[in-house]
């Protein structure tokens, strides 16, 4: 049963110190209750109060850790159901299917898709996170031997099958690639979760139905296994968009330990439309799985399904922001146009293509508006003419140009007064709203 944050307040140490990162006991109590907060903040709670407090300290879906090393993917530790509480903290992690009843080529392939198929977008490389291994054969040897090469590359490994011998089997090949053991069962759930206990890994819990599923995880917890992850079974994209749902208001809101985990789904179970495959992914990432298998990777919908889960896991609160300062795009002369806008990542990266297509040498100075658009920093009064006219002024402009002009977005077309004042002797363009119209506008660039 779950502490109150009363009961937690009174096992605390109650100095107020504030080194946990909020001001008061109190305060940290009732995050500690509501799941928001981790009990390691606190570095002067008593061992005593420890053990106490480890049930209500644990977070209400545990983090789960598959792989190992820099790319070991982490997943779990969710605290809200809905993104605007607070934020999504672990992105889901996206697998190919390959099968050991593949032909050769046809693996080869899918293991290079799934290290090849990365993109860049707003300065960071999308790329997906695992390979699901499926041993269809039912040969242990074979089913090795599709975990060995998986464990010549990067990505992070799943091995499937309901075999214990054929696990092993494949875990003998890729051991230290920590891979997720998918699954135990209320029939192999003793040999299964031994294997995952020797070798340290993560294991799935697979059952027909939510009672079969809780009485499964119990079972993983009481043998000492925390890195679980749960398949409640379904495989209609209702009912499987039911139990994510289940499973996560039943963690979250009701404390219910047994589904406190991460979930596995696989739209490639649910379908042979792979449009339609794309779009149960793109549902679950919103809905709350933590790993989702797809039968292939095209480029057409893992690059969307990419963009969707990078958006739904930004946090609300912090905006992807560029670092403030001059770029030099085309390698820029000293007659080169200047430009500013504002360091929203996305905007950066949209007005910075854009100059890169148009070929014109020119400067792009971005002043740091907290992550916030041109249009909203303006409107938050963080882009205007007496922020951006010394910030300009400042950044050491003046000894790259020769000329004294700046081209501003023309969204901020208001402030181009109120610019040449801040700037005496500045000529104040107005650009283009639109970055599109940039290489257009610079083509009638004259210094
Ligand atoms: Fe209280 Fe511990 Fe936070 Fe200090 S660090 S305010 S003692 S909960």
């Amino acid at each position: 049963m779950a502490l109150t944050g009363i009961e937690i307040f009174k096992l605390l140490p109650k100095t107020n110190c504030g080194e946990c990162g909020v001001p008061t006991c109190l305060a940290f109590a009732m995050a500690l209750a509501a799941g928001k907060a981790e009990l390691s903040k606190c570095p002067h709670v008593s061992e005593e109060a420890k053990a106490k407090l480890s049930e209500a300290a644990a977070p209400p879906i545990l983090p789960v850790t598959i792989g190992a090393g820099e790319s070991a993917l982490k997943i779990g530790g969710e605290t809200v159901m809905f993104r605007h509480e607070k934020r999504f903290e672990n992105q889901p992690g996206i697998a190919i299917l390959i099968s050991d009843g593949m032909a050769d080529a046809e693996v080869d392939a899918r293991l290079k898709k799934a290290k090849e198929m990365t993109y860049e977008r707003v300065g960071l490389t999308l790329s997906s996170n695992l390979v699901a291994l499926k041993a269809e054969s039912g040969d242990a040897a074979r089913f090795a031997a599709l975990a060995g090469k998986a464990n010549a590359g990067d990505a992070n490994i799943i091995l499937m099958s309901d075999n214990p011998d054929v696990l092993a089997a494949g875990l003998k090949a890729c051991a230290g690639k920590k891979p997720l053991l998918y699954a135990a069962t209320k029939d192999n759930a003793d040999a299964v979760a031994a294997l995952a206990k020797e070798n340290g890994c993560a294991v799935a819990a697979k059952a027909a139905g939510p009672e079969e599923l809780a009485t499964l995880t119990e079972k993983l917890a009481a043998a000492g296994l925390k890195n679980v992850v749960i398949d409640s079974g379904a495989r209609t994209p209702r009912q499987a968009l039911e139990d994510q749902i289940v499973i996560r208001s039943a963690a979250l809101t009701k404390k219910f330990r047994p589904f406190g985990y991460p979930t596995i789904v696989f739209p490639c179970e649910m379908t042979d439309n792979p449009m339609k495959e794309a779009m149960l992914a793109a549902m679950f990432v919103s809905k709350y799985a933590a790993i989702i298998v797809l039968s292939d990777f095209q480029g057409e919908s893992l690059f969307p399904l990419l963009v969707a889960r990078l958006n739904i896991y930004t946090d609300p609160q912090r905006p992807l922001a560029s670092k403030q300062g001059i770029y030099e795009i085309n390698n820029p002369t000293e007659n080169s146009p200047l430009m500013v806008t504002s360091n929203f990542s996305l905007t950066y990266f949209i007005v910075s293509g854009e100059i890169e297509n148009s070929k014109v040498p020119s400067y792009l100075y971005v002043k740091d508006t907290e992550g916030l658009s041109v249009m909203t920093s303006w409107a938050a009064g963080k882009f205007s003419s007496d922020i951006i006219g010394p910030s300009v002024l400042k950044s050491g402009i003046v000894d790259k140009v020769k000329h004294r002009k700046l081209i501003i977005p023309g969204y901020i077309a208001a402030e181009s007064g109120g610019l040449e004042e801040e700037m005496p002797g500045w000529e104040i363009i107005v650009g283009p709203r639109d970055a599109a119209n940039l290489p257009a506008f610079l083509k009638t660039w004259k210094p």
